[in-house]
């Protein structure tokens, strides 16, 4: 599985800060544009960050390709809704080739490895099969949560803060929290003001929301 980070806002941070000073200023978000320094992108941006007025946030967008990542994890990752995406679709490529991902819990025991290989295997017999009688959108329905996929998505940094509360904190599924750590890592590389305190609320509020269904080992790893 891949992730890469294909394109965001140009001078995100720039705007991102512009736009929430110009709430509190005579000037125009064009004028702060201009005025922007690194020292005061902190100071207008961190305020609002800070206070949770996230809204400001919502003017940068960041677009990821997920390559080589099981349907499963697509199908959680497309219930966040304020997001644009596009998928690689099953009714128009042939999925000849048994493409899939092994969960690592299933990896790590070579007997399960070999049953979940074989039964796989005879999966793809049969979707071949199909294909050959009926047309790959009806074939495709043989086909398990565990087949790969490619999904492009793009949602805006407040959106990818809300993602990433819930979709690094330990208690999501192991591959998307794969997916949403590496793109944390890159969106911290673009943005790194917008980003500095994103992650599980463990990191970004300090506390737990989860009450009794709490890990209760914060992810310090992703403090900076
Ligand atoms: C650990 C974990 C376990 C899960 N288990 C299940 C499960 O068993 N079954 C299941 O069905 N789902 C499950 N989910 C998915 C979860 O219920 C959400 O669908 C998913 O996380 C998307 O989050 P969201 O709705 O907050 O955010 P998004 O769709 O990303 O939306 C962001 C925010 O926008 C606002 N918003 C968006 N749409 C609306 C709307 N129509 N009305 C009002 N406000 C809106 C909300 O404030 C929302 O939080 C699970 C998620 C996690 C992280």
């Amino acid at each position: 599985m891949r992730v890469t980070l294909l394109s965001y806002t140009r001078d995100a941070e720039r705007l991102c800060a512009s736009a929430a000073h110009s709430c509190y200023s005579n000037k125009g978000a064009s004028e702060l544009m201009e005025e922007w320094d690194e020292a005061k992108g902190k100071r207008w941006l961190g305020s609002p960050l800070a206070s949770g007025h996230h809204s400001v946030i919502e003017h940068a967008s960041y677009t990821f390709s997920i390559e080589g990542c099981s349907r499963s994890m697509s199908h959680q990752l497309v219930r966040h809704r304020i997001a644009s995406y596009s998928q690689l679709s099953q009714r128009y490529v042939s999925m000849k080739d048994a493409e899939y991902v092994t969960p690592a819990s299933i990896a790590a025991d070579p007997e399960l490895e070999r049953r979940y290989r074989e039964l796989m295997g005879r999966i793809w017999d049969e979707y071949r099969f199909l294909s050959q009688k009926v047309p790959a959108e009806d074939a495709r329905y043989v086909l398990p949560n565990a087949c790969t996929t490619n999904i492009t998505v793009t949602m805006n940094a407040r959106e990818l803060w809300h993602f990433f509360e819930l979709r690094t904190c330990r208690r999501a599924q192991t591959e998307i929290r794969e997916v949403a750590d590496e793109m944390l890592r890159l969106a911290r590389g673009a943005s790194p003001l917008i980003f500095k305190n994103a992650g599980p609320p463990c990191v970004s509020r300090g506390k737990c929301p989860e009450g009794k269904m709490s890990c209760g080992k914060p992810r310090t790893e992703l403090k900076q």
